[in-house]
């Protein structure tokens, strides 16, 4: 063993400059996110969990029945059931879920919706959806339209 690496192993030298690493760092700002604390800004293209929207003019439901968005979801994790309407014309929803437990956030939900000039699907920016109940990953209709109740743990 060399002179160098003898002092090394007997002084700690390698223990004191982590050490001095630590000290440094401990007096400058955080660069880290304290989430839940703390939460960054998204960019407009982030994609949290899929979810319904009226039609902001009328306040009308967007969706038409067309089940494209169920057809080509890879997970399986959207359920529609529709029936034709009173008059005839076209179908209308009678329930509409989405497992939030199996989707992967894709978006590929959102490309067939035929919807103009928005789509009745969208990505949302929802993502904070940490439980214990697997029955609460399931999005009622309604839940998607109006956004999933959120349950604050730590904040
Ligand atoms: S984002 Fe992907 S996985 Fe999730 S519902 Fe849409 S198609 Fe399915
Ligand atoms: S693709 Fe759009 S219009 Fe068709 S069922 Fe899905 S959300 Fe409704």
């Amino acid at each position: 063993m060399g002179m160098q690496a003898f002092l090394q192993k007997v002084l700690l030298l390698e223990l004191w400059q982590g050490m001095w690493v630590t000290l440094k760092n401990q007096f400058r700002p955080h660069i880290t996110v304290e989430y839940p604390r703390e939460t960054v800004e998204f960019a407009p293209r982030f994609r949290g969990v899929p979810r319904l929207r009226k039609d902001p003019q009328t306040g009308e439901e967007l969706c038409i029945s067309c089940l494209l968005c169920e057809a080509i979801c890879p997970t399986e994790c959207i359920s529609i059931v529709a029936e034709k309407r009173p008059d005839g014309k076209g179908k209308q929803l009678v329930s509409f879920t989405i497992n939030y437990e199996r989707c992967c956030f894709c978006g590929l939900c959102v490309d067939p919706c035929p919807t103009k000039p928005i789509t009745a699907i969208y990505m949302s920016h929802d993502y904070e959806f940490a439980g214990y109940d697997r029955d609460a990953y399931v999005a009622t209709r309604e839940e998607l339209v109006d956004g999933k109740p959120v349950k604050i743990y730590t904040r």
